[in-house]
């Protein structure tokens, strides 16, 4: 897609994209937005891949995603749909982002949107974790402003690599120690290997977010997927379903350019 844009030579005026997962309706958005003529194939019934829904008896079931990141003014899918030109779906906040019952107890641990709040709360659950918490702050904040300045990971051509390069600055270059490092190292490195407690939460929370425990997440990920649910960022849960994300997107595709989508099996999903 990238050498579609950029190039001069040659530029490709029809684009045929497979499959409208998020993913896919996204690039197919604004790539019509850039004056391209998109075509997507999706083999399912209705669009939204993973972040799409289905009822059964009257009530509607997510198909995998139930949350969303992102929609804070800057935020990726703020940045889609203002560059669309169309309104973000409607959304609340979750606040707490989730409430974790460890094994044999009855009292929650709430992952609150004020970071604040959250510090009081994982201070009286964990009180002797609070300089790893600070480690994985600071961790956050250098690897999410590198992140903003869109690297392409992993580089495949030079020019992704010249992408990369170009997001580098020197306040990256403290996360360079910590790449091969996971969020267990970490809890090694500030004397928490044995707090069971903490370890089981990590690994909850973890789980969630890359699907394996604390063991096995990479740590930079893992300090990026711990902070998204505090302010000013947080995730949200969609009014109406998972599904209106995938239906605005299809509704700015068709608004740009009347686009056609039609089912890889020849069912037309509009
Ligand atoms: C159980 C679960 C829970 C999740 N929870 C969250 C969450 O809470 N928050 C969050 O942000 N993310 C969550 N995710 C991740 C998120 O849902 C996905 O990362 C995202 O939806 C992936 O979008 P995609 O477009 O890359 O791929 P997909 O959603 O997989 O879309 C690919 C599409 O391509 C179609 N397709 C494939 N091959 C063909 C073909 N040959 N011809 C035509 N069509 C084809 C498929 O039918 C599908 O519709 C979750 C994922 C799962 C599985």
């Amino acid at each position: 897609m990238v050498n579609v844009l950029t190039s001069n030579k040659n530029r490709v005026q029809n684009i045929a994209v497979i499959g409208a997962g998020i993913g896919g309706l996204t690039a197919a958005a604004l790539l019509a937005k850039r004056g391209f003529q998109v075509t997507v194939f999706e083999q399912a019934d209705i669009p939204g891949g993973c972040a799409s829904t289905f009822r059964r008896r009257g009530f509607t079931f997510d198909v995998g995603a139930t949350q969303v990141g992102g929609f804070e003014p800057g935020g990726i899918h703020w940045q889609i749909f203002e560059e669309l030109g169309v309104p973000l779906p409607e959304s609340a906040p979750c606040d707490p982002a989730c409430a974790v019952y460890l094994p044999g107890e009855s009292i929650p641990i709430n992952v609150w949107r004020d970071p604040e709040r959250w510090r009081i709360e994982r201070q009286e659950h964990f009180p002797a974790s609070e300089p790893f918490w600070q480690f994985l702050s600071d961790l956050f904040a250098r690897s999410w402003r590198f992140q903003g300045r869109q690297p392409v990971l992993p580089p495949r051509h030079p020019w992704d690599l010249w992408q990369t390069l170009r997001a580098m600055r020197w306040d990256t270059l403290g996360t360079l120690p910590f790449i091969g490092s996971t969020v267990a190292d970490a809890l090694t490195g500030f004397g928490l290997a044995g707090d069971r407690r903490l370890r089981t939460f990590l690994d909850l929370q973890l789980k969630l977010y890359s699907q394996v425990d604390a063991g096995e997440t990479a740590l930079l990920y893992g300090a990026t997927a711990l902070a998204i649910p505090q302010a000013p960022l947080g995730i949200n849960h969609l009014h109406g379903s998972m599904q209106r994300l995938s239906d605005r997107l299809v509704e700015a595709l068709k608004n740009i350019m009347a686009s056609s989508i039609v089912g890889s099996r020849c069912m037309p999903l509009s």
